[in-house]
């Protein structure tokens, strides 16, 4: 994560949410009039928590964003590690993406992301979480989850993709994705191993032919 350092102060999301939490306090002691203080607290506490989602937020598609994910896997990572819990991870890319915007233009590109994202995010429990991490590839993390059970929704999301009709401005498209997945063990150190066991499996999907799934353990 790219936070600076220096001239530029860090305030912790912890610290940022106590001031908001006291945030009725400070008003108090400012000179504004009474009766427009309630308005004053309601926009601040408006600016913030839309300023917050919108820091976790992907635009195009609503998803958690990559800066998210970043902080997310960190967490989950130390927990399963701690507890010695299940947790794996997937990365899907869509198969060849640059065709489609290249045939059909961006905003048909921009159409299949999001169709994606709400598939994807249909598919899953509520405990797991979805990410954006990069132009037309996703994350997904799935808590207290072994890689084998991993695989169920995982496989289902892949055929729910192949079999759903894409529509775009009159034409019918065909869109697969090809998915690397990688589950916690105690030989892996630290998040970043996981994520590139995954991109390597992802990797292999893609040299094997695409719309696949292959885990770690092919590598
Ligand atoms: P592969 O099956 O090997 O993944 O092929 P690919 O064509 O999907 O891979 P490649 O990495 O060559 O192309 C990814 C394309 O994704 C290139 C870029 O134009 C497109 N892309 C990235 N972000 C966006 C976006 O936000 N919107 C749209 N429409 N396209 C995007
Ligand atoms: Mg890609
Ligand atoms: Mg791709």
């Amino acid at each position: 994560m790219d936070s600076k350092k220096g001239n530029d102060f860090d305030l912790s999301p912890e610290l940022l949410d106590e001031i908001q939490a006291n945030i009725e306090e400070i008003i108090k002691s400012f000179p504004i009039a009474e009766c427009n203080k309630i308005d004053v607290i309601k926009k601040i506490n408006f600016m913030y928590s839309h300023t917050k989602y919108m820091s976790v937020t992907d635009p195009l598609t609503g998803l958690y964003n990559r800066r998210h994910f970043e902080s997310t896997i960190e967490r989950e990572f130390l927990r399963a590690q701690r507890y010695k819990s299940d947790l794996s991870i997937a990365i899907l890319d869509v198969d060849l993406f640059k065709k489609i915007n290249d045939t059909f233009g961006h905003l048909c590109g921009d159409y299949v992301l999001r169709e994606i994202a709400y598939l994807t995010m249909q598919n899953f429990r509520k405990t797991d979480m979805v990410f954006r991490y990069g132009g037309e590839e996703f994350i997904i993390i799935l808590t207290e989850t072994s890689i084998e059970k991993a695989l169920i929704p995982i496989e289902r999301l892949r055929k729910s993709i192949e079999e759903y009709p894409f529509y775009y401005d009159g034409n019918d498209l065909k869109i697969t994705v090809s998915i690397g997945v990688e589950g916690f063990n105690e030989n892996i150190s630290a998040p970043d191993e996981m994520i590139d066991n995954a991109d390597k499996a992802l990797y292999l999907a893609k040299a094997q032919g695409r719309n696949q799934i292959i885990t770690s353990s092919s590598l």
